[in-house]
């Protein structure tokens, strides 16, 4: 079926207006029209071939939210009108010990991806900077009316709220756990609100002072700057859980140093370049250095159901989708706050 969105030609040039054509649906696939849909940094590593093997012409974007448009004969979670939420993967092989624990993000024939991925049948993927999408209802999410008026907020939950949701659950954050985020960006704010909501002593690390503030409020029972020696020596060996959420490349024993006897530092963050780490770090006092992939489908559901009920959504700028080039470069400064969300009724045509 025809779409039409904005769409990447190298890893070097501006996103332009770019027409093509999706799948046409099947028996068991919904069409979304696409209301607003996340800026991801993930989509500007791969936009520039910062993790390599990018596929051009990319049209990026996997924070997805609009409303059912069509449905195959099979569709049995939508009607047409439903809200609905797409998010990084439109696909995985189903049978595997991980797609069958419920954790297709981890799916060993590799998920795919809802955007720069070749599907199983070898078509390429494109995604939410777009009018609509085509995808398979198992890899499509409902969501609820309690989100009422904020939907624009809710498209980040699926990719940064996933992302940061399912390793604070998976190390079991909660009361009584002392926690740290680093880099407040979209993911960042995320981690950070969860794990206040979850019940524990949340520390912020920041490389930027104009941020303070917005960490407490946000959540944060301490916030840090990062490059104040003597604040991070303050918290050495005290932290159970460190969620790094960094794009770029950065000190990870400076960090590693802060846990406690058995803490873990998870890293979500994928800093295109290779983080160097002393095994003191880790040996000192015996801490685990550790990565999360998003989230499977049901944790995901399980998260857009916990926000709903819990009011939580992303704080969001919202964009037009002919300024894509304005909101990348201040991405790639720090400079939002905290996820910049397309508004996709201003893509024209
Ligand atoms: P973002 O909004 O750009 O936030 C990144 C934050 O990191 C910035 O706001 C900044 O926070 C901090 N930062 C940036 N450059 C830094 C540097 N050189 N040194 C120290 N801190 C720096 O990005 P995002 O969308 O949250 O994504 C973060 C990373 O997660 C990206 O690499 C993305 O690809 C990855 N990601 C991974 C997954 C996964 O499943 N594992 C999913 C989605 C995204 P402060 O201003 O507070 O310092
Ligand atoms: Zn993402
Ligand atoms: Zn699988």
């Amino acid at each position: 079926m025809k779409s039409h969105g904005y769409a990447a030609h190298d890893a070097a040039s501006a996103l332009v207006p770019y027409s093509f054509e999706r799948r046409e649906p099947g028996a068991r696939d919904v069409v979304v029209e696409i209301a607003y849909c996340g800026i991801c940094h993930s989509d500007i590593h791969q936009v520039r071939n910062e993790w390599g093997g990018s596929i051009y012409p990319m049209v990026p974007g996997h924070e997805i939210v609009g409303r059912v448009a069509a449905v195959g004969a099979a569709v049995a979670k939508f009607k047409v009108g439903d809200l609905a939420g797409v998010g990084v993967m439109v696909d995985s092989c189903r049978e595997c010990a991980n797609c069958k624990a419920d954790l297709e993000n981890y799916c060993v024939k590799n998920f795919v991806g809802t955007y720069n991925a070749k599907g199983y049948d070898g078509a390429i993927t494109y995604g939410g900077y777009a009018n609509n999408i085509v995808c398979d209802e198992r890899y499509v999410h409902t969501l609820s009316a309690k989100f009422g008026d904020k939907l624009a907020g809710v498209a980040p939950l699926l990719c940064a709220g996933i992302t940061t949701y399912s390793p604070l659950r998976h190390w079991k954050v909660g009361p009584g756990k002392k926690v740290g985020v680093v880099g407040l960006g979209g993911l960042g704010h995320m981690g950070l609100k969860f794990a206040h909501a979850f019940g524990a002593h949340v520390v912020q690390f920041t490389t930027s002072e104009s941020k303070i503030a917005d960490a407490k409020r946000l959540g944060a029972d301490e916030v840090v700057l990062s490059k104040d020696a003597a604040a991070m020596a303050g918290h050495a060996a005290s932290f159970d859980f460190i969620l790094d959420c960094v794009s770029a490349p950065h000190d990870l024993n400076a960090y590693l140093q802060l846990l406690r006897l058995d803490g873990t530092l998870c890293l979500v963050g994928l800093s295109e370049r290779p983080l160097p780490v002393e095994p003191f770090s880790l040996t000192s006092y015996r801490v685990a250095l550790a990565g999360s992939n998003i989230g499977g489908m049901a944790e995901t559901q399980e998260m857009l159901d916990y926000c709903a009920e819990h009011g939580i959504v992303s704080d969001i700028e919202p964009v037009s989708i002919e300024r894509l080039g304005e909101a990348y470069r201040r991405v790639l400064k720090g400079d939002v706050k905290y996820r910049f969300v397309i508004d996709m009724a201003t893509l024209k045509g």
